[in-house]
């Protein structure tokens, strides 16, 4: 506490990332990252743009980028925004498009990022709950409000609603914006990114972090009707008129042109991810359907906390939030084989 800070500050509670520990040994299977490398296409790319143009500042608007998720989502350059990371984005996009006299719907368990956002930018954030199996309902949102934000798949559950289920929220919403954030959405999902032709109150947020293995290197997007577009642009240009660099430009359009090992790796993940489910359900665990690089599980013998410590203490991280309905939970990101194969071991060991 300062009497320097601006009044906002004493009020925040701001977001806690899961932990980057510094120790490389560990198996981090805590925050969600691709196992895999980028593609060696986008690598190539970023060593390309290292060099005297660096002097000079990147394309603002970031088109050559923009026209690679067009083209790759079949939309066009006016229905896409790029920004430094989908967290970037969806600060963004809660400034532009979600502060309303209205309260904001969310579900209650989601990406712990949306209710810091209402925080910091004064929305009131109404919580929605999941049901008992920890789904979305979207009966639960015929509710006024000011707008609606949800994660498909959800995070950290991995549940994944059909894209029929996001035409009824639209439906029952005409006047409100409804935001999908689809971080996972490559890892077994049908993008709302179909609809958006249909529903000018849609708009779609992506990440490259995830099932493009470049969480290094903070790209993410939105894809919806132009004049949603062009809210964000504005308060973009407001705040900084350069969030992407050239190094991130180039490795970001280099991924959209390898279409091939992005979806070899994405089919790797979910492979593992099968074959990880059935030997954590062999140990007796309940894991929820995941169509995420992360599966959500329980033992119901076997307190959540402890075995993250017991993990931990083997030199294996996964997230255990502490929330009460689902402190029970381990959120297990999808590592390599030999990497969850591993994780099975120390969890037999522990149970035992
Ligand atoms: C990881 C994640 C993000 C953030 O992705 P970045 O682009 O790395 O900031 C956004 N939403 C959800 C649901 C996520 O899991």
């Amino acid at each position: 506490m300062s009497r320097f800070w601006s009044p906002v500050v004493h009020q925040l509670t701001p977001y806690v990332p899961g932990e980057q520990p510094k120790l490389d040994t560990l198996i981090k299977l805590n925050t969600n990252e691709n196992p895999y490398g980028p593609s060696p296409k986008v690598l190539a790319a970023i060593r390309a743009a290292t060099d005297d143009s660096l002097r000079l500042y990147p394309d603002p608007s970031g088109d050559k980028l923009k026209d690679a998720i067009a083209g790759y989502h079949g939309v066009s350059r006016p229905q896409v925004f790029v920004g430094n990371s989908s967290d970037e984005v969806l600060g963004i996009v809660f400034q532009a498009l979600l502060k309303h006299e209205q309260p904001l719907l969310m579900p209650d368990i989601s990406y712990g990022f949306y209710p810091v956002y209402c925080g910091l930018f004064g929305i009131e954030a109404r919580q929605v709950p999941l049901d008992d199996s920890l789904s979305i309902r979207v009966e639960d949102y015929r509710q006024p409000c000011g707008g609606v934000i949800l994660a498909n798949p959800n995070a950290p559950t991995g549940r994944l609603l059909p894209l029929s289920a996001i035409r009824q929220l639209l439906d029952d919403h005409p006047d409100q914006v409804v935001v999908i954030d689809e971080a996972y959405v490559d890892f077994g999902g049908d993008s709302a990114i179909a609809l958006v032709n249909d529903y000018p109150n849609l708009l779609v947020v992506h990440t490259l972090s995830k099932s493009r293995s470049l969480a290094g290197l903070r790209v993410g997007y939105a894809v919806g009707d132009a004049t949603l577009i062009e809210a964000l642009e504005r308060v973009k240009n407001s705040f900084n008129a350069y969030p992407l660099d050239r190094l991130a430009l180039a490795g970001a359009v280099a991924s959209f042109e390898d279409d091939d090992y992005f979806r070899h790796t994405c089919q790797a993940v979910m492979r593992t991810r099968e074959q990880l489910t059935a030997q954590l359900q062999a140990l007796g665990f309940e894991v929820l359907p995941s169509a995420a690089n992360f599966v959500f599980a329980r033992h119901p013998q076997h307190d959540a906390a402890m075995l993250a410590t017991g993990l931990r203490q083997q030199a294996v991280i996964v997230r255990h939030f502490t929330a009460p309905r689902i402190n029970q939970y381990l959120r297990i990101s999808i590592g390599t084989d030999a990497e969850c194969t591993r994780l099975v071991q120390v969890l037999g060991s522990l149970l035992s």
